[in-house]
């Protein structure tokens, strides 16, 4: 999990430098929980604060994992360079998503996540909101 860890922020850093915004990469303050429902990520762009649900630990989620961080980043970054009024998924996003070589998804199927469960209620398949 340490090594697992340490890549994450690898990435992370990797990522902030072709944002063009490496103290991102220092100001960040990422955290896990596990009280975050069906959101995969949380994040909040004026304290830097990012929370990540606990579930994307389990080793099959190493990749999600890294593309939520990148998700909740790339909304910090979009927020810092264009301000509150943008569209939250919007072009802006999209860039920096596509920058840090993942496709810019808003919503993850969740059935691509590993240990979370569909709510039993009938209806469209749920998928996880971010
Ligand atoms: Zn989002």
């Amino acid at each position: 999990m340490a090594r697992r860890l340490e890549k994450l922020h690898a990435d992370f850093g990797r990522w902030c430098m072709v944002w063009g915004l490496s103290r991102l990469a220092r100001e960040a303050d990422i955290q896990f929980a596990d009280d975050l429902g069906m959101a995969l990520g949380r994040c909040d762009p004026r304290s830097g604060r990012i929370v990540l649900n606990g579930v994307l630990l389990a080793p099959e989620n190493e990749t999600l994992l890294a593309e939520t961080l990148c998700h909740e980043a790339a909304h910090i970054v979009a927020h810092l360079r264009y301000g509150p009024r943008i569209a939250e998924h919007g072009p802006e996003w999209q860039e920096y998503m596509t920058k840090a070589g993942f496709q810019p998804r808003p919503v993850i199927p969740i059935g691509e996540v590993a240990g979370m469960a569909p709510r039993a209620e009938s209806g469209p398949r749920p998928r996880v909101r971010r």
